[in-house]
């Protein structure tokens, strides 16, 4: 596989494309799963020299800084002042041009939309040497095709965000036992009247009626202020690649059934960190390792809500035959905010991500069942969670893709849209899944 060459972007100021002449991708920390953020035998251009702020004001939580500075940066910044994004996703060592570019979701997609809903406007540096701030009101159709952009309509070099006022860095958090999926629907339609954030966690290998068994994560901000001195929770690290072999129907359902268990116990309200209740995963450093040196495949679709209890099914009983389970299954309701992007992925309905270890063409045959599956029940799939969606997929899940051409940067590209617009097939040597939590460079 041809690696791809990288320029490292420091000035704001500066051109990223001066005197790029291969097909060149913004590069933010490298968290999406799959292609979408490589670019093989082409340019990278890491954003992460891009970290200042530029300027915040702690009365109105509006921020404007570069476009590499991370999301963790943000929180260490504005936190302590009251102030945290409005959006944010699993991890908080995401950056803001990579946070734009994939739209990016969390826990209050049904009360706050997507990241890009809270961006008051951007600078997009182009090809052909131009550089225009856009926003709602300027350049809006710019805007909405680089909002969700994947990174195809040039680089971003700043954003202005709106931030939302927390009291401190407690969420008043609760979790609820989900027998199975009737269950999950019931609690998701009175919890999302009532919390902001709300999640679920399914043992994908429970079957028959325990279909959709899990747990439940539901939370609002704590109106607590900070405790001098304590921080979020400290960091485990996972050692080495582990073996392919420990993954198996047996160790996975072990896992869930512990995890099950021990969080069960944990059932009711207390007031948790948010560092606990956003980014558990951030608290695991190189928990990819887990999967061994052939990584992980995520999966990540949205299904229209009437389709959705019958398509959920459907795609846990399928996952739950084929006995290769994922530790980390996440059901969640979208909302109806409209997301600003061309080419957003959250859409009104039900989302389910997992994630399998690779274990080459069987995790791939049964990946794309439930591509399948989920297409059929009008799904849509996230491209910052794939690596194997086909041409015809990508295109029904985006009816506004011809809208969104018009505006690519003719010097842009990545693996992700060679192989969904130009048919260049799946390689299983991609690196799959994310690199570590917290690292400065790129490590395509
Ligand atoms: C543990 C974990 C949990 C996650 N949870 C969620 C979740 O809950 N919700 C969710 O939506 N996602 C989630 N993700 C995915 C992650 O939020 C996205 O992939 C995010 O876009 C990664 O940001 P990044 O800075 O690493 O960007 P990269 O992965 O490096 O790049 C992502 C895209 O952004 C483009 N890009 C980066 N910088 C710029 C720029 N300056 N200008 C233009 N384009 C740019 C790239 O070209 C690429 O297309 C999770 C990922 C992990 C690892």
């Amino acid at each position: 596989m041809a690696q791809a060459e990288v320029r490292d972007l420091h000035w704001r100021a500066e051109d990223p494309f001066a005197g790029v002449n291969q097909r060149a991708l913004a590069y933010g920390l490298g968290r999406s799963y799959g292609d979408s953020c490589l670019n093989d035998g082409g340019l990278l251009l890491s954003t992460r020299g891009l970290d200042r702020f530029v300027a915040f004001d702690p009365a109105t939580g509006v921020l404007r800084c570069e476009a590499g500075v991370s999301l963790a940066e943000i929180i260490d910044l504005t936190l302590p002042q009251g102030w945290f994004p409005r959006v944010v996703p699993g991890t908080k060592h995401v950056t803001v041009g990579g946070a734009i570019a994939n739209d990016i979701h969390g826990k209050n997609h049904h009360r706050a939309g997507t990241f890009g809903a809270h961006v008051r406007a951007l600078e997009l540096c182009r090809s052909d040497g131009s550089r225009r701030v856009c926003s709602r009101e300027d350049s809006p159709e710019l805007f909405a095709a680089t909002v969700g952009g994947l990174g195809l309509t040039g680089v971003v070099t700043w954003a202005e965000l709106q931030l939302r006022k927390v009291a401190g860095p407690y969420i008043a958090a609760e979790t609820v036992e989900v027998p199975d999926l009737d269950h999950f629907f019931q609690v998701s339609a009175e919890s999302d009247a009532r919390f902001e954030y709300t999640v679920a966690w399914v043992d994908v290998l429970a079957r028959g009626r325990h279909i959709g068994r899990g747990l439940f994560y539901r939370g609002n901000h704590a109106e607590t202020p900070a405790r001098p001195g304590e921080a979020g929770r400290g960091r485990l690290s996972v050692p080495f690649d582990l073996p392919s072999a420990t993954l198996n129907r047996l160790t996975v359902s072990a896992f869930n059934f512990a995890y099950y268990r021990k969080n069960r116990r944990q059932r009711g309200e207390r007031e948790q960190h948010l560092d606990g209740f956003f980014f558990p995963l951030d608290g695991v450093g190189r928990w990819n390792r887990i999967y061994g040196k052939r990584g992980l495949l995520q999966f990540q679709c949205a299904v229209p809500t009437a389709a959705a209890p019958e398509v959920i099914r459907e795609l846990l009983g399928r996952i739950a035959a084929a006995g290769q389970g994922s530790f980390l299954a996440v059901l969640k309701t979208f909302g109806e905010v409209p997301s600003p992007g061309l080419l957003s992925f959250p859409r009104k309905g039900v989302t389910l991500a997992l994630d399998f270890a690779n274990r080459g063409p069987k995790t791939l045959e049964l990946v794309r069942q439930l591509y399948a599956v989920a297409r059929q029940g009008g799904g849509a799939f996230y491209p910052a969670k794939d690596a194997v969606m086909s041409p015809e997929d990508f295109a029904a899940s985006y009816p506004r893709l011809a809208e969104f051409e018009r505006h690519l940067d003719p010097a842009c590209s990545s693996g992700f849209w060679r192989r969904v617009r130009e048919g260049h097939p799946y390689q299983p040597s991609l690196p799959l899944g994310p690199p570590a939590a917290g690292g400065k460079g790129v490590t395509p």
